[in-house]
């Protein structure tokens, strides 16, 4: 089966085909990086790296192109009030944003990630050609894209020409033709930073870098444009506008917009001042429980962060991996499968549970990259896992090869999605479990001494060492150390 999804232009769950058989290339819009990035950006990056792993686990080679705006608006205020210069914000935060997506794990060494202010010329040309096209006009050193030229304005939001209007009105700009046209070139004002251009001194509008860079580093077409449900009007509409306008091909096949991220209930944002920033986020969890969390709902989903949220993501990653360590201890021992061994009842059940899983993963992720259901068949199986090894406590033959298989599914599937790291979250409770076993045979090996049992002491000793553990008698009491392995 197909991986299907919902395409915002049509409005409809479409099969997935992309331009070339085997090539998928995709385009996310990034972060203005006048800050740290928030959850809300991290939700939208996630899903967008999510999207990738699946298709890459589908067997197609992606390129993922994240652009960065770091000449905007925001910046420049927030430079003023900060007092450094936009440049200087810029970079600062960008630096921030790649350090925040590597701990959250959606870099990948191929992936693309393009800065507005390293493409003017592109951009520049863009728009040049624009202007020839008679699609924008230039006024007093600023470039406004002509609306009124592109009959199909308003095909990705549906919003109809009386209520585009309507909403732009509310800022009346004398130098428009029409109240619809936005801004490609701004001209600069005194002390902005600014490039050279055909028109005067200026910087690019945020619609144009878009266009610019998607068409530079994807071609004229581009398989799948995600980005936040809050950029689909106007910013993705116009890079519509300008990309169509210039190439006359369509310009992003596949529409994806990520649904809102609520804390506490509430919409984030400035008027809220409920802003979580991703690296706040990941100081106060491991990664895996920010991936889940944010994961846990389909992506066109509402998704609520709250400290219950957050602990349930906890809690069911703890589940996974004491039930991904067992089976991982179980299937170490394991022998390979007799032939023609008929199974037990419950061998047979088991069978069919971890069967149906791969089933329903993939079911759940083909059916518009719905997390929510692949996760409910993760946890399902780690569910059946639990039964089973309650009456397994030496598997052998069939049930050993059963093991195996569970444990692979579950590994596969859950890295896959970017929840289960052996590396670090079980070894982190592997090295508190065998603390704790070394605290139990060194009160045994105690007790034995207050019995004058040198013996067994002594052999607790020996056969720790043997393992690499030191231990140490002294006047306070024994303590111990690993040492290293030679
Ligand atoms: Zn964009």
């Amino acid at each position: 089966m197909g991986v299907k999804i919902y395409n915002s232009l049509s409005r409809q769950l479409e099969d997935f085909v992309p331009l070339s058989a085997d090539r998928v290339s995709i385009y996310s819009c990034g972060p203005t990086v006048y800050d740290y990035i928030h959850m809300g950006n991290a939700r939208t990056a996630l899903v967008t790296d999510i999207i990738r792993r699946y298709l890459v686990y589908k067997g197609y080679n992606v390129k993922l192109v994240q652009n960065l705006t770091d000449i905007d608006d925001k910046i420049i205020n927030r430079a003023t009030e900060l007092g450094v210069s936009a440049k200087q914000l810029a970079h600062e935060n960008g630096e921030a944003f790649f350090e925040d997506s590597q701990r959250l794990g959606i870099i990948q060494p191929a992936d693309v990630h393009p800065k507005a202010t390293e493409h003017i010329p592109e951009m520049i040309t863009l728009i040049e050609d624009l202007i020839a096209k008679g699609a924008a006009y230039v006024v007093d050193g600023s470039v406004y894209y002509r609306v009124n030229c592109f009959a199909e304005y308003g095909k990705l939001s549906r919003r109809k020409p009386e209520d585009l209007l309507a909403g732009a009105r509310v800022e009346i700009d004398e130098r428009k033709e029409d109240a619809r046209d936005f801004d490609m070139w701004k001209a600069a004002k005194p002390g902005e930073p600014f490039w050279e251009s055909p028109w005067g001194k200026g910087r690019p509008g945020w619609h144009i870098e878009c266009s610019a860079m998607a068409m530079k580093h994807l071609g004229e077409t581009i398989d799948i444009h995600a980005g936040g449900q809050d950029l689909q009007f106007p910013h993705h509409e116009n890079e519509i506008a300008q990309s169509e306008m210039v190439t006359g091909v369509q310009f992003a096949r596949y529409w994806v917009h990520v649904a809102f991220l609520k804390i506490d209930g509430r919409r984030m944002g400035k008027s809220e001042q409920n802003f979580i920033l991703l690296r706040d986020a990941l100081d106060n969890y491991p990664t895996e429980v920010i991936r889940h969390f944010l994961i846990s709902a389909q992506y066109r989903h509402p998704l609520d962060y709250t400290p219950e949220s957050l602990k349930k993501s906890e809690g069911a990653l703890k589940r996974l991996n004491n039930c991904i360590d067992t089976l991982h201890r179980y299937s170490s021992e394991a022998t390979a499968v007799p032939a023609h061994t008929d199974m037990s009842e419950a061998e047979a059940v088991f069978a069919t549970a971890i069967d149906r899983m791969k089933r329903e993963f993939e079911a759940g992720m083909n059916a518009d990259f719905n997390t929510a259901r692949a996760l409910g068949a993760i946890f399902t199986l780690v569910g059946a896992v639990n039964q089973f090894l309650m009456n397994e406590a030496h598997p052998t033959g069939v049930a050993a090869a059963l093991i195996a298989s569970a444990h692979n599914a579950l590994t596969t599937t859950s890295t896959l999605l970017g929840i289960y790291n052996p590396s670090e979250v079980v070894q982190g409770e592997l090295a508190e479990q065998s603390n704790a076993l070394v605290a139990l045979l060194l009160e045994v090996r105690e007790d034995a001494r207050q019995r004058k049992d040198w013996t067994t002491s002594d052999k607790i000793r020996d056969r720790l060492k043997a393992l690499n553990i030191n231990i140490q008698d002294t006047r306070q009491g024994t303590t111990w150390k690993f040492l290293k392995r030679t």
